[in-house]
């Protein structure tokens, strides 16, 4: 059979099981509205927890960024890619998390590339159900065993370990400390005391965590008390840029640059966005009200769907996600909230488990209250 044919074939499949994606195409920067098909739509869908994307700053020095370093790196970090752009990066990080740092081009490549570097055949990994799909991926490249415990389950990881253990030379426990699409958060602690009872390392992606939680949005292990030995955080999400990092010791950090195949075999971050860094982490780290508010936009959307009998999840932090089970009926929800002036995104498997595909809300800091108000009715206005 055709190549094409093929593929039209596995569309129609996709479509007739309603899990057929389309790009969605906005018509300026993402932010608390966003313009689309010729509207403004309030916009409930981005990562943007700051709403620092479109921040003027963050804009003026991507700019200045490009100005002095120029649009693109040439090459990988380890070639002739690294510019100062990139230390004063990683040395604007270190200063704020307090360890050292290496910058990946996204967190999906950092995952995949920090995971594969950790372990090798003959040891083990210990990985929630839930975690993000370049945790997996990593997983599969590492040709490490791979166990998977139940959603936030310690017990259930202790028990695996516990037949496991003795057979596996290295074992990485691997979270992610805020689930993407639930918005729940890992039992850092626990994670902390069962690595540390067996003797393995503890790895937590803070994707969703780093510049949200925290004092000064460092991060939900801060704030829960404890260190992994090795933290990823995103730059792409809360601090409005692109890009990710890894922050461990010193010599895991020169492990990973050395044999990170997603940091060795790639371009380098582009040097603007590097430049930028210090700007967003500056404006993370002073941005208590805004996290506050967040929290506050997220509790009043929470409570308002809650009461209009909406299955919601997760009870802290700006992900707010609404289970209604079916792909086909999300997508019609959807549709209805984009009518009213609402835009939310379906989120369909295999990004979630087959009968739980969801709206997934998320509130910035760049909203008004007014607009979660108008939200929550034109929720109201559906049931
Ligand atoms: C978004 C996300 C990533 C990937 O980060 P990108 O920079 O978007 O590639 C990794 N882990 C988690 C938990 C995420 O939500």
């Amino acid at each position: 059979m055709a190549l094409r044919d093929r593929a039209r074939e596995r569309l129609a499949a996709l479509e007739e099981a309603g899990l057929l994606r389309r790009l969605v195409e906005l018509e300026g920067p993402t932010g608390p509205r966003a313009q689309l098909g010729g509207r403004e739509l309030i916009g409930l869908a981005s990562n943007d927890y700051l709403g620092l994307a479109n921040h003027p700053e963050l804009i003026d020095a991507v700019r200045e960024g490009a100005a002095r370093w120029g649009a693109g790196a040439g090459a990988s970090r380890l070639v002739t890619g690294h510019m100062g752009a990139h230390r004063w990066a990683e040395e604007s990080l270190a200063g704020w998390l307090g360890r050292p740092m290496l910058l990946f081009g996204s967190g999906y490549a950092a995952n995949v590339g920090v995971v594969q570097t950790l372990v090798e055949e003959g040891d083990l990994v210990v990985s929630d159900a839930l975690n993000h799909a370049s945790i997996i991926d990593g997983c599969r490249l590492s040709r490490a065993r791979v166990v998977v415990f139940r959603h936030r389950d310690l017990a259930h990881a202790a028990e695996l370990l516990e037949t496991h253990r003795s057979s596996a030379r290295h074992v990485l426990v691997v979270s992610d400390a805020v689930f993407s699409m639930d918005g729940d958060q890992a039992d850092l602690p626990g994670l902390r005391a069962l690595a540390d009872r067996f003797d393995a390392t503890l790895m937590v992606d803070e994707a969703h965590a780093i510049g949200v939680f925290g004092p000064e949005g460092r991060g939900a292990s801060v704030a829960a008390g404890i260190q992994p030995d090795v933290l990823v955080g995103t730059l792409g999400k809360a601090l409005g840029l692109s890009g990710a990092f890894v922050c461990a010791d010193r010599e895991v950090i020169d492990l990973l640059t050395n044999r990170a195949r997603s940091f060795v075999f790639s371009t380098a971050i582009a040097p603007a966005v590097a430049a930028a860094v210090p700007v967003a982490v500056g404006l993370t780290r002073r941005a208590d009200a805004a996290r506050a508010h967040v929290e506050s936009l997220a509790r009043r959307l929470r409570t308002g769907l809650r009461a209009g009998g909406w299955a919601v999840g997760a009870d802290v932090g700006p992900i707010v996600p609404v289970v209604v089970g079916d792909g086909g009926r999300v997508l019609q929800i959807a549709g209805s909230l984009e009518e009213r002036g609402v835009l939310v995104r379906p989120i369909r498997p295999p990004t979630v488990p087959v009968g739980t595909a969801r709206l997934r809300l998320t509130v910035s800091a760049a909203h008004p209250m007014a607009d979660v108000e108008r939200a929550v009715g034109a929720f109201e206005a559906i049931r």
